[in-house]
Parts: structure tokens; sequence; C-alpha cells
């Protein structure tokens, strides 16, 4: 019988874990003014037998808390226990945001624009930098677990990058109810892994600082889809549920300020000029009726009730 190739030792922060075991290790980043160190929470399952490595993660944007709450859960219930290949989970990696309930670190930097980073940048930048250095090549694939930003809903929906086949792949392993091709933006941590011929798929699912139950289920069942799928764990894959793909979005922004009341519900189909929502004065003079501008989907709503004029209302696609 030929031997079973052996699978890789995966090397953090100087700390390995060999084939067959699993650990927790941590990536340090900084210090913060009390002299408390902050470091990135790192889980490693490393099967025995050879097979691809698939990162999971979230918390990339510190309030978006439902991928956090859906790796949380995965790890609880013993999830990631694979058969073949290597499974690196990190639940939160901008912790400083994550503290302070806050998409970005303390600096105001968004450290998914700060990809792939710089060892002596900004803290944003240095955390993008240790993450690229130190997880980005030794992983294949990865999964990006995000919420919309600030109030805006959106639904389970997953972007893949164009021209990724591997990265498509993922997506219809996944199954979200939406899926699209997304381009890669400049800084943006699916941007750095792309360039290093690492496929994302990024999942949005609900809304920040808010726990959205079929978000965090779509998420637990998507990554166990794709662990299947990529035979890191026995199992069949269920029957795929209807996927809409969208080729064409389009933003509906506020024509006016005032008090927004949307009157469509998350992920429905919408027809051209049905009445999505009111933007009212708050005089209750005058009322600006927000209408669709074609057959199609909504698949973000913003809960935001007071807007200013050019907000984000809704993102529609077809
Ligand atoms: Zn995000």
């Amino acid at each position: 019988m030929p031997l079973e190739e052996e699978n890789r030792t995966i090397t953090i922060n100087g700390n390995t874990v060999p084939p067959g075991k699993n650990r927790l290790l941590r990536i340090e980043i900084a210090r913060l003014p009390t002299g408390t160190l902050i470091d990135i929470p790192v889980h490693v399952f490393n099967a025995k037998r050879a097979g691809p490595t698939l990162l999971v993660q979230a918390g990339l944007h510190g309030d978006e808390i439902n991928g956090v709450e859906t790796l949380r859960r995965m790890l609880e219930n013993k999830d990631f226990n694979i058969i073949k290949g290597t499974v690196i989970v990190v639940p939160i990696l901008n912790i400083f945001g994550f503290i302070h309930f806050s998409r970005d670190v303390p600096d105001g930097k968004d450290v998914n624009r700060s990809f792939p980073g710089r060892k002596t940048g900004s803290l944003a930048s240095r955390i993008a930098y240790h993450y690229t250095q130190q997880i980005l090549p030794q992983i294949d694939f990865g999964i990006d677990l995000h919420t919309g930003g600030s109030q805006r809903h959106n639904f389970p929906q997953v972007r893949f990058t164009e021209d990724d086949t591997q990265s498509k792949k993922l997506a219809e392993l996944f199954n979200a109810p939406f899926s699209f091709a997304a381009s890669l933006i400049k800084g943006s941590f699916r941007k750095a892994a792309n360039k290093m011929g690492k496929s994302i798929l990024v999942y949005e699912a609900g809304e920040s600082m808010r726990f959205d139950e079929t978000a965090i289920q779509l998420g637990i069942e998507g990554v166990k889809k794709v662990l299947i799928g990529l035979q890191m764990q026995e199992g069949t894959l269920p029957k795929p549920s209807k996927v809409i793909y969208l080729s064409t979005r389009k933003w509906i922004r506020a024509p006016r300020a005032g008090m927004f009341v949307p009157e469509v519900s998350n992920g429905s189909a919408i027809s051209k000029g049905q009445q999505l929502g009111t933007i009212a004065d708050t005089y209750a003079r005058k009322n600006k009726r927000i209408k669709a501008p074609f057959d199609g989907y909504v698949f973000c709503v913003n809960h935001q009730a007071v807007v200013n004029q050019g907000d984000a209302l809704f993102h529609v696609g077809r």
C-alpha cells in the first residue's frame, strides 16, 4: 500500500501545529496604552491526512458580530473536526474594533482597506501586515464573514471574484440565497489574498451590532457545505437551494433627508415602479416615495430611521 502523504505543519508566531494536532495560537499585534497586549486568537485544526488549508475568519470589521457568533457556535459544536487538510479559524480579526463596538481601529482606519499593510504603518496597517505575513502564505482558500456596515442589513449573500474559478466554486458550495461577482477593492483583504493567488469568498449577512439568526444559521451551514465539498469532512452535500445570481446592482440613495420607512422586506422580489419605502419630513408636510428602478430583488435595506440626503437606502439587483 502506498504511504499516504502527510499534511503540512502550520507555524504562527514561531509556534507550530503538526499534522494530527489542534491548537489555539495568537498573533501579537500591539499594546493598549495600559500595557495590555492585544493579540488575535487563531484556532488551528490540522488533520493527519494531507489536504487543502482553508481559512475561516470573522470580525475584520469589529462591529460585524454575526460572523463572530457563527464561528463561536461552530467551535462550540466541534464543527471543525476534519479528516483531511487544515482549517484556520479566526473568530475576531479586528480585536480593537470588537472591544470598542466599532468597524475600525481606534485611529479611525479600516483594516479592510489597509492590506497588505506595513510593519511600521498605522495600527490598521500593522494588523494587516502581521496577518498577511503570518496567515496568508499558509492558506489555499478563505471565507471572510461580514455583515452590512452601520445599520444596513444585508440579506444573506456571497461575493466571489470574477475570473477566479476557485472563489466561484466556493460560492457554489456555500449556496447562499444571493450570489454575485464583486470587484476587488483597493486595500481589501480579498485583493491582497488574490494577489498572492489565494481565493477568498465573502459572506455578507445581517447588520452590525445585532444578531440575526437566519444570517448565523446560513453562515454555519455554508461553511459546513464548503468543508464537505472540499472533502475535508465526511458527509453528503444537501440538495442545493435556489440561488439568485445578480449581474447588475444599484444603490438607491435618499433624494432628501427625513424619516425613512422601508416598506419592502429584505430579500424579496420587486417590480419596476413599486414603492419600496417613504422618506417623510419631520413636520408631516412632505413625503417622498422611493420606487424600484427595475424588476429584480432587494438584498440590502438600511434600518437607519433618520437619513440624510444621499444615504444608501436599498441595494437592489437583477
Ligand atoms: Zn465588513
